[in-house]
């Protein structure tokens, strides 16, 4: 007996590769599996928390259920993950299945019955285990393009139960990748004061060699002190040219490991640190991804793992050394990246930063600064560093800084606008001006008072703007005292010049209709499946309210049978 158990104990503990069941996840939909996008790759604020599953073009396809299970959670929002399902499963863990077109009729039945009862179209519901039953290779949705998608896919991920995101591939759910990582740069960093990059104090490109394996060299650096690298990469699968992310970085100081990342699992509260991970900077300025191969104050992801001195090196005067890069896809495919180091103290004293010193910033103390008619509030640990932020305000322009520093929390952004006539006043926002030509966009702006604030996470120049235009609706499959028997739903156009829309409410008849909204098409769409009519003559009335309160109301008269 004792034996017997033994056999069993090595073969479920002992030789298993996962800590993570295989084969007990199906791939959630019927076709090769392409991906758009992998797991913890990085994206806008976050790391991306699931696979981007690519659905050939279209949406429509038959979404499976990975396994048995129970519907724990709908939610559908206009913006983020548009229709989202979550399935809970009895191993404890949740797949999640985003950016859906619609769900399966018994799940869109249900939705449907308490989207009218609140009369909205957003909304998110908890089903209790014995409402929406799932079976294995139950098919629970089909493929779409809802909310804050870029094109036809779907985003599936698998969340263990304290709700952290794991990379679905380690539970056996396979892609083809045969292909190495790519690296497309290399930066030094000098640490300090002290240190220094080929003559150079502050951060430094490195001129990368592509070797022909595959592998890349860097030309031979000089370098004294402290120093730290960051890397740009991205991996390629067989089946897409899609630049994918990595899943492991390892860093190596004349043969010693000294910093891994390692991208499986992470939880959703540390995802925000992405800004500190990236060189946000670099990010801002030309909009590529270089990840620091260091840790600094305020970064805590839980990824890395074997850091010694933070990932950073230390050069000694006349020494000869060498800093390797490894970077690994899913799959093992691994480039390397070779970097022959000279410890040269330079001679002569380096010419560093010169700061500008306008007002001095400590991540741990609040700060309130103030000019004339604008305020600006940041609480303890809005940054990550000491730093000059510049702040500068002339009549309503407001400049906080460049928008190239991470910020932790929101800052609170307060206008006087005591000087400006009543009616000037209701039509008032705080905008933020992008671009070249410097178009104000709508901040989501409160008004008490004679007061204006907005909340903000980044920095750049902001400015009052006024919306006292109305939004506009156009009908776009009928037209008004027409006939549309035959038509299986109703479509309008809705659009917004400067503050957006902000809501909306659409009856026919005098009773309230489930209209989704389309914010990437600014549409409004009706389906008569919802069978909320029985009369021959209608009317539809539809009010579109925008985000300063400026509404407009659109009737008209549809005959039906
Ligand atoms: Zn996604």
């Amino acid at each position: 007996m004792k034996y017997i158990y033994l056999i069993l104990f090595i073969s479920q503990f002992g030789f298993s590769q996962s800590p993570y069941p295989q084969d007990y996840f199906r791939k959630p939909l019927d076709v090769t599996l392409v991906l758009s996008g992998t797991f913890a790759e990085l994206r806008s604020n976050h790391f991306h928390s699931g696979l981007d599953i690519k659905t050939q073009q279209r949406t429509g396809l038959d979404v499976y259920a990975a396994a048995e299970g129970y519907v724990s959670r709908i939610k559908i929002s206009h913006f983020g993950y548009g229709k989202a399902l979550y399935i809970t499963h009895p191993n404890g863990y949740v797949t999640v299945y985003a950016h859906l077109e619609k769900f399966s009729p018994t799940i869109e039945k249900y939705i449907k019955i308490l989207q009218y009862e609140k009369e909205s179209y957003e909304i998110e519901v908890f089903p209790s285990p014995e409402e929406l039953p799932i079976k294995t290779d139950e098919i629970v949705a089909f493929s779409g393009n809802s909310g804050s998608s870029g094109g036809p896919h779907l985003h599936f991920e698998i969340r263990d139960n304290a709700e952290r995101p794991i990379n679905p591939m380690l539970f056996g759910i396979d892609i083809k990748d045969t292909k190495r990582p790519v690296i497309s740069a290399i930066y030094a960093y000098p640490k300090n004061k002290k240190s220094h990059v080929n003559e150079i104090k502050i951060r430094k490109e490195l001129r990368l060699i592509p070797n022909k394996n595959g592998d890349y060299t860097v030309e031979a650096i000089e370098a004294f002190g402290e120093i730290g690298f960051g890397v740009e990469s991205y991996d390629q699968q067989d089946l897409a040219n899609n630049k994918n992310g990595i899943s492991n970085i390892q860093t190596f100081f004349n043969g010693n490991k000294n910093f891994e990342m390692d991208f499986k699992r992470f939880s959703f509260d540390e995802t925000k640190h992405l800004n500190r991970f990236i060189d946000f900077e670099i990010f801002k300025t030309d909009k590529s991804r270089v990840q620091k191969l260091f840790v600094q104050s305020g970064n805590t992801l839980s990824m890395l793992k074997d850091v010694s001195d933070d990932g950073y090196i230390r050069v000694e005067d006349s020494t000869s050394s060498v800093y390797k890069i490894r970077i690994q896809d899913f799959k093992g495919n691994e480039a390397w990246v070779n970097i022959p180091i000279k410890g040269k103290k330079a001679k002569e004293k380096l010419e560093g930063y010169d700061l500008q010193p306008a007002y001095y910033v400590q991540p741990n103390e609040s700060l309130r600064l103030e000019d004339k008619n604008i305020s600006v509030f940041f609480p303890k640990d809005t940054f990550y560093d000491n730093f000059y932020i510049d702040f500068a305000v002339s009549s309503d322009t407001l400049t906080l800084h460049k928008d190239v520093v991470p910020l932790m929390k929101n800052c609170t952004i307060s206008y006087n606008i005591e000087n400006y006539s009543e009616e000037d006043k209701s039509k008032l926002f705080i905008a933020k001006l992008y671009g070249y030509y410097k178009r104000p966009y709508y901040v989501r702006t409160s008004r008490q008072g004679n007061y204006l604030t907005a909340r903000t996470k980044s920095f750049g120049t902001f400015t009052l703007a006024t919306d006292s235009i109305s939004p506009t609706i156009k009908p776009v499959n009928f037209q008004d005292s027409k006939w549309v028997s035959k038509s299986e739903y109703l479509k309008i156009k809705i659009d917004d010049d400067l503050s957006g829309i902000s809501n909306y409410r659409a009856t026919i008849n005098g009773k309230w209709i489930l209209m989704e909204y389309d914010y990437k098409k600014d549409t409004l769409t009706y389906h008569f499946d919802d069978s909320v009519i029985s009369d021959t003559e209608n009317n539809l009335k539809v009010i579109v309210i925008d985000n300063i309160g400026n509404s407009s109301t659109f009737e008209a008269t549809f005959f039906r049978k």
